[in-house]
């Protein structure tokens, strides 16, 4: 028999009805001939609110006392949909990940599986048990709770096929596949039946929450192909796939935005590797993530670096940048809280020039000004005012005819 792991978001799990349709969806695929592993996230909303909760109380809540309360919203789910599966007849079980052995570093609220213990999950399914486990969450080696990161029950599920070598890990959301863009954001984006890991991992590393990028990486690491699809019909969603010649070979393949960003910028220190790494060190000594790069050279001793934070870590961030500021005798230190990034990705642009010329320009043409550029073979990335953010992904996904 195979395994097939499926997952369903906050969206599906919102309130009774969407669990009683989940329920059907799980039963109907055990019925088939499958062995069921279903992951799921806290009801829609719930997560938000546990965090709203937590802040109420105290702006800086600690990592581990965040993830006690965080960790609660998906045991709510695991258990209704355990309940509503045996009320449609079929033998359920439900697990925390404490329960499973899904065993993480001790990094609060972003988490990494370490290991996961397949022992009870396999003894469950030789029951003809469906099994039902909570994402998002993580146990350390001395059982202490923790958290994947906003969006990380993907991550549990692709892991979780990956330890039971699954034939395949379905991701039931709120829309029916992934799209050249974020259809909240351009209503004529269309959606793709396949795109590679690598696109993919683009797409997800640069906004496009409908997968968690830690998810894509594990997928594409293991060969687990991914199945997005909707919760709410039955058609085939979009697969995340190793590119594979039936692939049609598109320039672009999408784009991504995020607008949770915000702009640092130490200016005129002397131009050394030295100051450089003391700079990025001490940033990601604190567990920031530096995104967006650049160095602009003044002369060719003196140059001002900026780089992009999420907006959570931009007072800690620039606090620190001033200390460097200080350190470095910096002209000065500013930041913008307010940027936004747009993404073009497409496999297509490694063997294709004259992609972000064309980029620039058409940005020029919608009076968008670009802050920062980055670029790898499938990505331009641009940081704009985020005022700009949506005016900017509808001009480039009309230049692409995407
Ligand atoms: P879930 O709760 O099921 O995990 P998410 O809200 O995390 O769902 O992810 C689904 C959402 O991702 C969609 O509602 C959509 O707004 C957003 N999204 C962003 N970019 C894309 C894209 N390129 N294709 C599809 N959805 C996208
Ligand atoms: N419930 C968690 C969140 O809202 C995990 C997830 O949805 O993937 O971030
Ligand atoms: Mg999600």
């Amino acid at each position: 028999m195979s395994i097939i792991v499926q997952k369903y978001g906050g969206t599906s799990m919102a309130n009774s009805e969407c669990v009683k349709n989940v329920a059907e969806k799980v039963v109907n695929a055990k019925r088939k001939g499958h062995e069921v592993v279903v992951v799921v996230s806290a009801p829609a909303g719930m997560t938000d609110h546990l965090v709203n909760r937590a802040k109420e109380i105290t702006e800086k809540p600690s990592g581990r006392e965040l993830d006690m309360i965080l960790a609660t919203g998906e045991q709510i789910s695991i258990s209704l949909l355990a309940m509503a599966i045996k009320a449609l007849g079929e033998d359920a079980i439900s697990f925390t990940s404490a329960q499973v052995g899904i065993i993480t570093d001790n990094n609060h609220n972003k988490a990494k599986i370490e290991a996961i213990n397949t022992d009870k999950l396999l003894k469950a399914l030789g029951e003809g048990k469906i099994v039902i486990i909570a994402g998002f969450q993580g146990v350390t080696k001395d059982l202490e709770i923790t958290t994947l990161g906003r969006g990380g029950s993907d991550t549990s599920a692709v892991a979780i096929a990956v330890a039971l070598k699954a034939t395949e890990v379905e991701i039931y959301t709120d829309v029916d596949g992934i799209y050249t863009a974020d259809p909240r954001v351009v209503p004529n984006a269309h959606k793709m039946d396949y795109i590679t890991f690598d696109e993919m991992l683009e797409m997800a590393g640069s906004g496009a929450k409908v997968l968690h990028l830690r998810s894509v990486e594990l997928a594409a690491k293991n060969n687990m192909p991914i199945h997005l699809r909707s919760s709410f019909s039955e058609a085939i969603g979009t697969y995340v796939i190793d590119e594979e010649e039936k692939m049609e070979h598109v320039l672009v393949r999408g784009v991504a935005h995020t607008t949770n960003n915000a702009k640092i910028t130490i200016a005129n220190i002397e131009n050394t590797s030295k100051n450089i790494a003391l700079i990025f060190k001490t940033i990601s000594d604190a567990n920031i993530n530096v995104d967006v790069i650049t160095q602009n050279y003044i002369n060719s001793d003196r140059s001002t670096i900026s780089f992009t934070v999420a907006q959570e870590e931009y007072d800690r961030a620039l606090e620190l940048s001033k200390d460097l500021g200080r350190k470095l005798k910096a002209d000065e230190v500013y930041g913008n809280e307010n940027v936004a990034k747009v993404c073009i990705i497409g496999v297509g642009m490694k063997s294709t020039s004259g992609v972000a010329a064309r980029v620039f320009t058409c940005l020029a043409d919608h009076n968008v000004d670009i802050d920062m550029v980055s670029t790898s073979d499938i990505n331009i990335t641009c940081v704009v005012n985020q005022d700009d953010y949506a005016k900017a992904v509808i001009a480039i996904h009309n230049e692409f005819e995407l």
